[in-house]
């Protein structure tokens, strides 16, 4: 493949932009090489400044779960667009998607819409702050909440892929309150409780880890992290930015059976547009201003045009429910392949899934929480990314990364693909 022109934009870029990217897992530095640029993307591909086409497995990291450019999501956002793009009021499609949203999810009674999923994990901890009057957190090594500074503390995804997972610039003071467990592991929290009595506001977690690749929890641990929450006064955030609109119609609360206190969104629930959005029971939410005490606000949010992208794709997938289990099947598929061929190349490998978030970590032994997801071989993972590429398949460029599939692709695209890993498994 000729990778020309996007070498050429990425040069020019990075004499304007930092490292040519607004976003750093975008860069390839993990992998090495040149990002492709992409002009233009259609249901599961996307196509490149140099006219290569991919089947795409990362679907701008987990919003395009319907496809790229969907139909219904299009056409609503150039409809809306022609009425005007903000007007700083309140607009009838925020209570739309809304009501929707809260449909669709257990235990939720409000919901207030962001423009990132940073923005809805770091309103989230202030609103538990609040409402608790304490101060403490509990994160999950290799978790990523986004980059507001109390997450940024052993923090997955790209803090993970360029090894600075504690930031300059994240004060001693900030990150004092956020106490670090590891995932999976049901004694650490208890005994971060027991040392930090009456002080923990609450616990955030990926009910299924998506930034250290895609870790699941273990039976019962999210239910004993209810518990420990209950016995501790203590509010249980469940980060679905990932799994959100994705695992199930109710997200991972619905897949395990687990109420959280308070549940923050992100990607699917704006259908490609930037959209988060945070939501509990009455009782929590009414603590939010301009009702309560707890102040969160934000010019651009329940944007027009993002608010109607969103509410296209929740209502395509409230609609038609029979879509989770489509995109489940068609991953469950993926993973016999890619198992299959890996097997017979005697590469040491671990498949990790839940649902339709799926990765591949090139270690044998099983991958339950950030210090086996770092044991994964990165020169492999280098070269079979690397050799994806070639072969028209975009997967993350870094192995501390999930894959999201897309109702989009067809069987053929996976077997496509299936036969591409077995070609790539031989030059491993
Ligand atoms: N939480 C999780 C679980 C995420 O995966 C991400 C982003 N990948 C975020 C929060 C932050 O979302 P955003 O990039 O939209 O700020």
């Amino acid at each position: 493949m000729n990778y020309q022109r996007s070498s050429q934009l990425f040069h020019e870029a990075q004499q304007f932009i930092p490292g040519g990217v607004n976003s750093p897992v975008r860069a390839f530095k993990a992998v090495g090489g040149n990002p492709i640029y992409v002009k233009q993307a259609q249901g599961a591909y996307l196509y490149d400044e140099d006219g290569n086409k991919y089947i795409d497995y990362i679907n701008s990291w987990g919003p395009m779960i319907l496809g790229h450019a969907y139909p219904s999501v299009i056409n609503v956002i150039v409809e809306k667009a022609k009425l005007g793009t903000s007007f700083g009021t309140p607009t009838e499609m925020e209570t739309e998607i809304a009501k929707l949203a809260i449909s669709m999810v257990p235990n939720i009674d409000k919901i207030r819409f962001v423009s990132s999923g940073t923005e809805a994990c770091m309103s989230a901890i202030r609103l538990a702050r609040g409402y608790t009057k304490k101060e403490k957190i509990i994160k999950f090594s290799g978790c990523y909440h986004g980059h507001s500074d109390s997450f940024l503390i052993a923090a997955g995804s790209g803090a993970s892929t360029f090894g600075v997972p504690n930031s300059p610039g994240v004060t001693q003071g900030t990150a004092k309150d956020t106490l670090l467990a590891n995932y999976n592991d049901i004694d650490n929290v208890k005994q971060l409780f027991l040392e930090n009595k009456g002080e923990i506001a609450a616990i955030i977690i990926e009910p299924v880890a998506g930034n250290m690749g895609c870790v699941p929890p273990k039976d019962n641990f999210l239910q004993e992290l209810k518990t420990i929450c209950i016995q501790n006064e203590a509010l249980l955030i469940f980060d679905e930015v990932m799994t959100g609109f994705r695992l199930a119609r109710g997200g991972a609360q619905e897949l395990y059976n687990v109420d959280a206190d308070i549940v923050c969104f992100g990607k699917v629930i704006g259908g490609g547009l930037p959209v988060g959005a945070f939501a509990a029971r009455n009782e929590i939410m009414n603590y939010l201003s301009p009702i309560g005490p707890v102040y969160q606000a934000g010019t651009l949010s329940g944007n027009p045009l993002a608010m109607a992208a969103g509410y296209a794709t929740l209502k395509q997938l409230n609609d038609n429910p029979n879509i989770f289990e489509s995109i489940n099947n068609k991953t469950a598929y993926l993973h016999k392949g890619i198992d299959r061929v890996l097997q017979k190349s005697g590469i040491d490998f671990t498949i990790n899934r839940v649902g339709s978030m799926i990765s591949v970590h090139f270690d044998k032994a099983p991958v339950v929480d950030f210090n086996t997801a770092k044991n994964g071989d990165n020169d492999t993972f280098k070269k079979f990314f690397h050799g994806l590429l070639q072969e028209g398949i975009y997967i993350a460029p870094s192995a501390y990364e999930t894959w999201f599939i897309t109702e989009a692709l067809t069987y053929q695209d996976l077997d496509y693909t299936i036969s591409a890993i077995e070609k790539v498994s031989k030059t491993l």
